[in-house]
């Protein structure tokens, strides 16, 4: 009996009926009350509000299913709330400053990892973790020396210390470490590679998707699958070599889990889809979407595995939003999104072809075979027009390439606009899964994690921050 017949029933008898199915579905708590013995924290660095619910729109008209994050909405599998994501230097922080919050319980000027405004260096969450008896680890899609990850591990007061970061890991030994940033180990470090430490530490070393197969759990590992950023998703599913070597997100952190799972007092995993930051950096939509779809592969599969669990705390969450793209109104707005199913490549993948001296022929057919694109020629000469400056040999300076103009003239084809190149301000997302996460309060502040996290794994009190 529905809710609509109950009613008419219990009023054309006169007499009142309790509405039982109904209170059943309010009063049925959401997760356990139980202790969160492991906890998993998956971040999509610098995800505007638009680029979640973009990745929902996609996958809702290309696979006639929405993303797996929302699901957890639609099925009222999980809680919701939003997070205040400032730093103690602004109120748009950058992503050294937000990990630092969850990581050690304060809030940090931007740039900084785990050095407080008065110098204070309160003990990274990871190192509590491991110190009290649980396997812990990080996977990131961008150095595994950047901040996020970093600020789970480490304090230092300069982000850009990755090398230093990276001699810091070796004396933590933690036990999953895995991303990009080989350039921070190997033999470009300006005193030599560290690799050879991390052997003799007993660590095992991966830099290829195949060698991930073959880890086991007897020996910490360091996966190290890039130089610095892992490749955009897009470009990657698309190229076979890349498909060979480089794992995805999603397989990076059910290696994680699978080689921790077993510890008896459980662990914590910090998993971050760091290029969606990039990407919006950088305007680039599919960069963008398709990253955020990787992620969203990954917070499925751990959903699985916390819901088989049942003894596993999964945080999905963003540090901060970037740059706030959404679709906007326009003639065919949905045709228009829709071609975005043909992107093969990048942006940032398409600008690293071109150049001046290619003719305009040339460039339109490149868009066409790697972005699916009939694109006018006005809006090629004008893209040309901005690799005035840049010469073959210089083009790997991404920083030289002309993103913005190129986003510009994708908004037309795509429909998807941005409001700027950088962080935003915004109270973002957080959502909960499993133990713990009836605890959560519609609106918290980024730094309330720490202690959240703590507490959820019924953590030692010493441990915790105190306000
Ligand atoms: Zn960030």
């Amino acid at each position: 009996m529905n809710r609509r017949s109950l009613l008419k029933g219990g009023l054309l008898a006169g007499i009142s009926m309790p509405f039982v199915g109904l209170n059943e579905v309010i009063a049925k708590p959401i997760g356990g009350v139980k202790k969160a013995k492991n906890i998993i924290m998956m971040v999509s660095d610098g995800m505007s509000t638009g680029t979640l619910n973009m990745a929902d729109l996609y996958a809702n008209r290309t696979f006639g299913i929405g993303s797996k994050w929302l699901g957890l909405y639609r099925d009222k599998k999980a809680v919701r709330a939003l997070m205040d994501t400032a730093s103690a230097s602004s109120m748009v922080t950058d992503s050294a400053a937000a990990s630092s919050s969850w990581g050690g319980g304060i809030r940090v000027r931007n740039g900084s990892l785990n050095v407080g405004m008065k110098g204070e260096k309160p003990q990274p969450i990871l190192q509590k973790f491991k110190e009290n008896g649980k396997k812990v680890g990080c996977v990131t899609t961008v150095p595994i020396t950047h901040a996020t990850p970093a600020g789970f591990c480490v304090n230092i007061d300069d982000r850009d210390g990755q090398a230093l970061i990276a001699d810091m890991y070796l004396d933590l030994k933690f036990d999953v470490m895995m991303g990009g940033g080989s350039k921070y180990f190997g033999s470009k470090r300006k005193n030599g590679s560290i690799l050879p430490k991390y052997l003799t530490q007993g660590f095992r070393v991966a830099e290829n998707r195949i060698e991930i197969l073959t880890l086991d759990k007897t020996k910490p590992v360091l996966g190290l699958f890039a130089e610095d950023g892992l490749p955009y998703e897009v470009d990657r599913k698309n190229d076979p070599e890349l498909m060979k070597t480089v794992p995805s997100i999603s397989e990076m952190t059910m290696k994680a889990i699978e080689l921790m799972k077993d510890h008896k007092n459980g662990f914590a995993l910090q998993v971050e889809a760091g290029k969606v930051d990039w990407a919006a950096h950088s305007n680039d939509v599919a960069g963008l979407i398709f990253d955020q779809l990787a992620f969203d592969e990954a917070v499925g599969k751990v959903i699985e595995f916390a819901e088989k669990d049942g003894e596993t705390l999964v945080i999905i969450t963003t540090d901060h939003g970037n740059s706030n793209p959404g679709l906007f109104y326009a003639d065919e707005a949905d045709k228009k999104f829709d071609s975005l199913q043909s992107f093969k490549h990048s942006n940032t993948w398409l600008l690293n072809q071109l150049n001046q001296s290619l003719s305009e022929q040339k460039i339109t057919d490149i868009i066409r075979e790697s972005q699916g694109l009939e694109m006018k020629l006005e809006d090629v000469k004008s893209l040309v027009a901005h690799f005035k400056d840049i010469v073959p040999g210089q083009l790997y300076n991404e920083s030289n390439l002309p993103f913005y103009e190129y986003g510009k003239i994708m908004s037309k084809y795509t429909d998807v606009q941005w409001a700027g190149m950088n962080h935003t301000g915004d109270y973002v997302e957080l959502t909960m899964f499993g133990p713990g996460s009836e605890r959560l309060n519609p609106f918290i502040k980024n730094y309330e994690l720490h202690n959240f996290m703590l507490s959820a794994a019924e953590m030692p009190a010493h441990f915790l921050v105190k306000a």
